[in-house]
């Protein structure tokens, strides 16, 4: 029986697992990165469709415009495990993979 809080997938009738916790979403604007968050990312164990959802109440950064800002965030991509663009408007391949330190 799913939890109140389960997403369920409609083509598959079951509901998603976790797939990667702690990832790093970046909320973009027209002018480029506007807010980072954490969150969970979630897969459906049959189709592979995946979500994000499981957000903090506040993102980790939302001043963009402070000098450190782009540095911070380039160290942030590194040591996330998955980093998730989300855009204002549809935008098709967001998720890239941890990227190696070699
Ligand atoms: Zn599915």
């Amino acid at each position: 029986m799913p939890y109140p809080h389960d997403i369920v997938c409609t083509s598959c009738r079951t509901h998603l697992r976790i797939e990667t916790q702690g990832v790093l979403v970046i909320e973009m604007a027209s002018f480029g990165p506007y807010k980072v968050w954490n969150a969970d990312l979630y897969k459906c164990p049959g189709c592979g469709t995946e979500m994000v959802t499981g957000f903090g109440h506040f993102p980790i950064r939302d001043d963009h415009y402070a000098p450190d800002f782009g540095e911070w965030l380039d160290t942030a991509k590194t040591l996330a495990p998955k980093v998730i663009y989300d855009y204002e408007k549809p935008n098709r391949i967001t998720i890239t993979a941890r990227q190696s330190k070699n």
